[in-house]
């Protein structure tokens, strides 16, 4: 028998028994082309770098030949090349004899098994986190009138358990999530979300913040005084430091906004007065007057962040 038939034989032994219910689904194909990533060594074939900065013309993904390609349909592939020199450096596992065989395949059943525990879990956890975002999202919606637009049924967030990746496809242990952009596709990564569930939580509500920005054409980013005001009410961990104009903006903001509440409460406004008033003040904060179609609008909101100065 050769090696590439022992090892389908092998894992396909391994894999029986965990075929428990009907989405246990496996995949063994032999002879396939798969690409690679070179910085990562993740298998690309499916085309799931879009969020990487060299996606579109990447020099670092190898089109290679293998002999077994093994994958759940999830996150767990192993690639089998038979053959004693390597052509790419990561990625491939290279078999060149039966010992090495037997190794790979004991790292597999080990390997795999963790997994399989660990998915379970991490399935159950995937959709808490989803209704979450979801909750939240509606919350947000409900709140603000320039969130009204928003659709909450479909939220670009992939959770992942790993750490983030950096540029150089090394392990970026600082990154919790990302929101990224490119034309009209839009992601949001959360990363390592198995370990600390509110700070799993918290690393959603900061993305969808930018998202929900981003959305609806406001400023979005982690320097501006919008961001930080809106993390500021949800504990969503604004990290990065304004310029001085957006800081000049927020500080007006935090003293302005309590003052509005104050003030509507005094008049005994009527319902959503308040709202409305700090709608205008935020999408004022949330804008550039020269991208902003309505001035008239634009030009009240500053007057109201403005116009309550400090004693
Ligand atoms: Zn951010």
């Amino acid at each position: 028998m050769s090696l590439k038939q022992e090892c389908i034989n092998i894992i396909n032994l391994i894999i029986e028994p965990l075929k428990k219910d009907e989405y246990d689904l496996y995949e063994i194909e032999t002879d396939s082309i798969r690409d690679i990533c070179e910085l990562s060594g993740e298998d690309v074939t499916y085309g799931e770098c879009f969020d990487c900065e060299h996606y579109g013309d990447c020099t670092y993904k190898k089109r290679v030949k293998v002999d077994v390609s093994f994958w759940d349909y999830a996150d767990f592939q192993r690639n089998y090349v038979f053959a004693k020199k390597p052509s790419v450096s990561k990625g491939i596992c290279y078999i060149s004899n039966r010992k090495r065989l037997m190794d790979e395949m004991s790292q597999f059943k080990k390997e795999i098994e963790i997994y399989k525990d660990y998915y379970a879990e991490f399935g159950e956890k995937y959709s808490d986190f989803m209704k979450y975002a979801k909750e939240f999202g509606e919350k947000l919606r409900q709140e603000y009138s320039f969130f009204e637009n928003m659709n909450t049924d479909i939220l670009p967030i992939v959770f992942h358990t790993d750490f983030a990746k950096d540029n150089e496809g090394k392990t970026d242990y600082e990154t919790k999530g990302n929101f990224v952009s490119r034309g009209k596709q839009n992601m949001i990564n959360t990363y390592y979300c198995m370990e600390d569930i509110e700070r799993t939580k918290q690393n959603i509500r900061h993305e969808l913040l930018h998202y929900f920005l981003y959305m609806s054409d406001m400023k979005y980013s982690d320097d501006n005084a919008i961001f930080h005001y809106l993390c500021g009410i949800y504990d969503a961990h604004a990290y990065k430091e304004m310029g001085e104009e957006e800081q000049g903006l927020y500080d007006k903001l935090i003293f302005v906004i309590p003052e509005l509440e104050k003030k509507c409460k005094e008049l005994n406004c009527k319902d959503g007065a308040f709202n409305a008033n700090r709608d205008v003040v935020l999408i004022a904060v949330g804008n550039d007057r020269e991208d902003f179609s309505n001035k008239e609008l634009f030009d009240y909101g500053m007057k109201l962040l403005n116009m309550t100065v400090k004693e």
